[in-house]
């Protein structure tokens, strides 16, 4: 027996399961199965910890599972919250194993989250056998959709709401208050068809596309210089997609590219969308055929949250008694979920274990990170909501 404050074996096992079920978004392959067989696992371990839960079906096999620790009354509600779907499998040689070689367990989920899933049960059924009872309300939330269109956080903050949460995305146990945001934008250059040998009739897209590009090159290199960010470094510029054009000898008449701008705290999709819209009237400004159109393809804000916020001091502190030492205080490039809970006026950290190969060929994750998640959460729960007695 180890001296966790957890149930490690049960914390190992439960993951070790957790990882041998397929849960590959099918929004990013169809042949993905979605959340449902992870839903009903997750399930069948409330019930036997009698939790009490509820089951929420999104679409065809899109599941979230909430499950609620009721308090006594009196104290602070708190979300622990984890995506259960994964990213695909191509490439990877057994994305199901399980396998545990020294302190990792291998597989597609292993770090990118279910070892964190693993850890909010193995949190939850230490505190339902302490017999110790919260004043405020404990969540646990298992989302859908995390790795795509996000529809199991947006689905949940529509009837749930606390008043903090811990977003256990991968940390390597450092604390994570902030992260960037993403636009997607539509930019169309409209040209005129005409045969290639006709030269006065013809307006080319493609052309002014070209100029837009030059533009974009220009706003991309400064971005960088410009908008920063304590944690989360450089906001930034790329043109994912482009197409335009229909034949050889015929002038395009549109041009169509997708412009993928990473943003930091701070910034909102107006200021995004007016940085974009100045370049397309600039060139209209030069250049009287000029035509073009911006639309706002998805868009997921930059988030951070208030560092004086309660949940930030007790997730630092809850960290500190079980690592022995301050967490690093971090930002992540990449969203996350965490941005619409944010917005849903939950406070929101992140915080979540150590591990490798995210959404790579070999992924895992470090098991005594695993088990130190799981004290974090519980204690982190204990000093946050309150103890009766
Ligand atoms: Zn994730």
């Amino acid at each position: 027996m180890s001296d966790s404050l957890i149930d490690t074996t049960f914390t190992t096992q439960t993951l070790q399961k957790l990882v041998q079920i397929n849960s590959v978004n099918p929004g990013l392959d169809p042949d993905g199965p979605g959340e449902e067989e992870m839903a009903s696992f997750i399930c069948e371990t409330l019930c036997d910890l009698e939790i009490p839960f509820e089951k929420d079906t999104l679409a065809q096999g899109r599941v979230n599972v909430t499950a609620r620790i009721k308090g006594s009354g009196g104290g602070k509600s708190l979300m622990l919250n984890a995506h259960t779907d994964t990213v695909g499998v191509e490439g990877m040689e057994k994305p199901f194993s399980g396998l545990i070689e020294d302190n990792r367990l291998y597989g597609r989920g292993a770090y990118d989250m279910k070892g964190s899933i693993a850890a909010i049960l193995g949190a939850a059924k230490a505190l339902k056998e302490s017999g110790i009872v919260l004043k405020g309300d404990l969540i646990l939330s298992f989302v859908a959709d995390e790795e795509h269109e996000s529809i199991g956080a947006q689905a949940l903050v529509k009837h749930m709401t606390a008043d903090a949460a811990i977003v256990t995305e991968p940390t390597d146990l450092n604390l994570c208050l902030a992260h960037r945001g993403f636009g997607i934008f539509k930019i169309r250059t409209e040209g005129k068809t005409a045969h290639g040998g006709r030269h006065k009739h013809g307006i080319d897209a493609n052309m002014h596309m070209g100029l837009v590009l030059a533009e974009l090159h220009k706003l991309s290199q400064r971005l960088p210089e410009e908008n920063t960010h304590p944690l989360c470094g450089q906001a930034s510029l790329h043109v994912p997609l482009i197409s335009g054009g229909r034949s050889l000898f015929v002038y395009s008449n549109s041009c169509t590219i997708h412009a993928e701008r990473r943003t930091i705290p701070g910034e909102t999709l107006e200021d995004v969308k007016s940085e974009l819209q100045s370049v397309i009237d600039q060139l209209a400004g030069q250049n009287p055929q000029f035509r073009a159109t911006l639309e706002t393809d998805i868009w997921r804000s930059p988030y951070e949250v208030d560092s004086s916020s309660a949940i930030v001091s007790v997730t630092k502190r809850a960290a500190s008694d079980s690592l022995g030492k301050t967490p690093e205080i971090i930002g992540h490039t990449w969203w996350e979920d965490s941005a619409i809970f944010g917005e849903a006026g939950i406070e929101t950290v992140i915080l979540g274990p150590a591990g490798g190969g995210i959404h790579e060929d070999v992924e895992w994750v470090e098991l005594d990170s695993v088990h130190l998640l799981g004290e974090i959460l519980y204690r982190t729960a204990l000093d946050f909501c309150g103890v009766n007695g």
